[in-house]
């Protein structure tokens, strides 16, 4: 395994001193799966006050130290070096109960969640793979150290990590490991919610669809509101999934942006509580895009998401079922309304939608190119989408003679004459039809 200088002047410095030091845990991974490591972490046996005499001529961060960890500022940015520690119980399925430094690797391994993560590498002493990381990777089996049981009852968020590594790297889950997350998974309530907010941000983007499938009972103990539509028949013509393969199917069908995943992910959950059948039998979802947004809304307060991402999310799964006519004039509008960045997620999230039913691909599948080529069309003219767009301002209609809330509201007027293209945007037009109207 190749280390870059920066690091194994780290371990260097540290062995010298007498203290041995392994690089470990996702360096080690990636690069035994030839990827370039994002970060590297040290282990080793010094204790924290040693390591700060062996790095004393750096800046040092020790906002960690109490739980073992020093960071080494280094021209090729932080290196946490951590000492070598095994962790008590977890009572309270958050927290060890406690930490004890120790003195091997093997037993600082033995705390750490996959035995893909649970390696260590050192140019000096080789590699420590106690758990058998390295074969579990070359079968591409993702696998808990130890009773799976038991280590996902000590901190169940390692049972999302699990996808995510899963769906990753293209791990298969071992059996034993999987029939443990799904056994603990509803333990995951007690977790934080930002820890669980936090890891669903790093699932969501790279989840396939067959991932979502599989994995849909566990993503359900995190988020209850997807649990009713596993396997939920929609009794309809238009629908070949039931909901659930149907809304992985809309999420894996838009790009790895996390607002448009989540609305994807969220965008059909209002269609369990506004399900009827009509005397045919046949399924409706009345009003179900709105309910849906308020849902979202919902779980994504709950679940602690930036405000930004929670209300663009809201907004595009209120809007999903909003129909665009490949007009210029009711486009135009529509961009004026909602922006150029959320109709063209709304585009994005439509296609997705259409396109995931299972039944073919319908006719209106080819608007999608027209109406993009109408938006194209729209943004080439530069066109007049906002009052401030418009070729006068309130000043223009104070003085003549317009005050207080009849600014605002003739402003709003000229806006829809020029969409509605019964006016230009021109200075002279506008002020024209103001005196007019004043
Ligand atoms: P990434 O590429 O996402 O950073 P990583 O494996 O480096 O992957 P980190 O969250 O940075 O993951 O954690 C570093 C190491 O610490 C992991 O490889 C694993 O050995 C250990 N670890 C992290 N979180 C847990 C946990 N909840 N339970 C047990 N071990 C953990
Ligand atoms: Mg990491």
């Amino acid at each position: 395994m190749k280390l870059p200088g920066f690091v194994l002047a780290c371990l260097d410095a540290l062995e010298e001193a007498g203290y041995p030091a392994y690089v470990v845990g996702g360096c080690v991974r990636d690069a035994c799966l030839g990827l370039q490591p994002h970060d590297y972490d040290i282990c080793t046996a010094a204790l924290p006050e040693q390591t700060e005499t062996v790095f004393a001529g750096f800046p040092l961060v020790l906002a960690g130290k109490k739980h073992g960890t020093v960071g080494v500022v280094t021209e090729m940015g932080v290196v946490e070096i951590t000492t070598f520690r095994t962790e008590g119980a977890y009572r309270d399925n958050r927290h060890p109960d406690w930490v004890k430094f120790v003195s091997s690797v093997e037993g600082d391994l033995a705390r750490r969640d996959y035995t893909v993560n649970a390696m260590a590498y050192s140019p000096k002493r080789g590699f420590a793979d106690p758990f058998g990381g390295r074969v579990d990777l070359e079968n591409r089996v993702l696998r808990a150290v130890g009773d799976p049981e038991t280590r996902f009852r000590e901190d169940s968020l390692r049972i999302l990590r699990g996808i995510r590594f899963a769906v990753k790297y293209g791990l298969e889950v071992d059996p034993a490991t999987e029939a443990a997350m799904e056994n603990q998974a509803q333990l995951m309530d007690n977790l934080a919610r930002e820890r669980v907010l936090d890891e669903l941000c790093k699932l969501l983007p790279l989840v396939t669809a067959d991932a979502l499938c599989r994995f849909a009972p566990i993503l359900a103990a995190v988020i209850p509101e997807l649990k009713p539509m596993i396997g939920f028949d929609q009794h309809s013509p238009h629908h070949a999934y039931d909901l659930f393969t149907h809304t992985a199917l809309v999420t894996a069908g838009v790009p790895g942006d996390l607002t448009l995943r989540w609305a994807a992910l969220l965008h059909d959950t209002g269609k369990i509580p506004t399900f009827t059948r009509d005397e045919t039998g046949r399924g409706h979802f009345y009003g179900h895009a709105q309910k849906s947004a308020e849902i979202a809304d919902v779980v994504l307060r709950r679940l602690k998401a930036p405000t930004a991402l929670r209300e663009q999310a809201v907004l595009l799964i209120g809007q999903h079922m909003t129909k665009l006519t490949p007009d210029k004039k009711l486009l135009r509008r529509r961009v004026s309304r909602l922006g150029w960045e959320t109709i063209e997620s709304l585009l994005i999230l439509q296609e997705s939608d259409m396109g995931s039913k299972g039944t073919g691909v319908p006719e209106e599948m080819e608007q999608f190119g027209q109406l993009r080529a109408i938006l194209e069309e729209i943004r080439a003219e530069d066109a007049c989408l906002t009052v401030k767009d418009l070729a006068v301002n309130g000043n223009d209609l104070l003085s003549l003679g317009y005050q207080g809330k009849a600014v605002g509201e003739m402003l709003n007027a000229l806006l829809e004459q020029v969409l509605d293209e019964a006016l230009p945007n021109e200075r002279d037009a506008l002020l024209e039809y103001a005196k007019n109207r004043g």
